[in-house]
């Protein structure tokens, strides 16, 4: 039988190298893949230290890693328009396909179970081969790279943000954060029409990254960034904001940043689950206030905009390991918060 090397969290801060069996084709409509790069993502950081994300706890050892790229290994024998040798990206969620949102298209929120990579009790992509739907897997455009292909999972979020927020030309986008999703989403942002694209953070090195992505940079350590995106906005805010960093404050924040009128995206998840949001403030000035959960059929725009040469991806991918290495990739993410974006595993 054929083995691969598959990294296993066994439990907080116990990665393990194994030696598993290549999975098989089980259904007509799977594709086998060579798992090429993975993208090290917070959540898997978070599972790391403390074996659970709220509900999803690591109960059986699990394989990490949602952001991936590979090469077609084999395909199902329904399988139509990927063949062996193609380079894809693989989008980590399969809902039911079945049920009202599913139909509508929001497949992110599926009322029934998704599977979805990396989150117990699915295995992710921290190994060298799987197995997937062939509906959830696409095709590299020319041009487009391994490594880019593994970064198109968090470059779905930054477009589903703009989208849910309805970017277009002629209207001003401030981001909250300069982590990954924020310069993803920043960059998207721009590339949906939105100008000026201002990002906000309290980590200088990130801010200088954002400044080099074209966007107007504001220090929110050493300035108010609300009155710094309104001097920028003439005084009026910005049409879309996007929160990234996940905290109460920028998502209290994120109220005061934003245009009467305008909308406030929420991607960031906040440790807590509870916050006063101001209410009357948002009556008065009717401004919507929208969420972002994962992303729906965001695969396709996101791969056309790196194929356009719209988004900037090498200077985002900082560090690279391994597979053996997997551990060594997440703590570089957890303990070098300022240096690193983007840590890919490379199988
Ligand atoms: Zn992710
Ligand atoms: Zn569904």
């Amino acid at each position: 039988m054929k083995t691969m090397k598959a990294v296993y969290l066994h439990g907080p801060g116990d990665l393990r190298l194994h030696e598993d069996p290549v999975p098989a084709i089980a259904a007509p409509d799977d594709v086998l893949i060579e798992v090429k790069a993975v993208g090290v993502c917070g959540s898997d950081c978070h599972y790391y230290q403390r074996g659970r994300i709220g509900p999803f706890v690591v109960t059986e050892p699990l394989i990490l890693g949602h952001e991936c790229s590979g090469v077609v290994a084999a395909v199902g024998e329904e399988v139509a328009g990927l063949r062996p040798g193609d380079q894809v990206a693989v989008e980590p969620g399969v809902p039911c396909r079945r049920c009202r949102r599913c139909r509508e298209g929001r497949y992110n929120i599926c009322e029934n179970e998704v599977t979805f990579m990396g989150t117990p009790p699915w295995h992710g992509a921290f190994r060298e081969y799987l197995t997937w739907p062939a509906d959830f897997v696409f095709k590299l455009p020319e041009g487009v790279s391994l490594e880019d292909g593994a970064m198109v999972e968090p470059l779905a979020v930054g477009v589903h943000a703009c989208r849910r927020g309805g970017v277009q030309p002629g209207q001003s986008a401030a981001v909250i954060g300069a982590g990954p999703i924020g310069l993803l989403a920043a960059q998207a942002a721009a590339a949906y029409g939105a100008h000026p694209v201002i990002v906000s953070d309290i980590i200088a090195p990130r801010l200088e990254r954002a400044r080099k992505l074209g966007a107007l940079a504001v220090d929110a350590q050493r300035e108010d960034a609300a009155e710094r995106v309104r001097d920028f906005t003439d005084g009026k805010g910005a049409d879309v904001v996007i929160e990234t960093a996940g905290t109460l404050a920028t998502i209290r924040q994120a109220a005061q940043m934003v245009r009467t009128g305008g909308v406030v995206v929420l991607v960031g998840l906040p440790p807590e689950d509870e916050g006063p949001m101001p209410v009357m403030d948002q009556i008065a000035r009717e401004y919507d206030i929208r969420t972002v959960f994962r992303y729906a059929n965001c695969y396709p725009p996101a791969l056309s905009l790196i194929a356009a040469g719209r988004i900037d991806l090498a200077s985002l991918r900082t560090h690279e390991f391994p597979l053996a290495q997997t551990e060594e990739a997440v703590k570089q993410v957890i303990e070098h918060k300022a240096e690193t974006v983007k840590a890919l595993v490379r199988t």
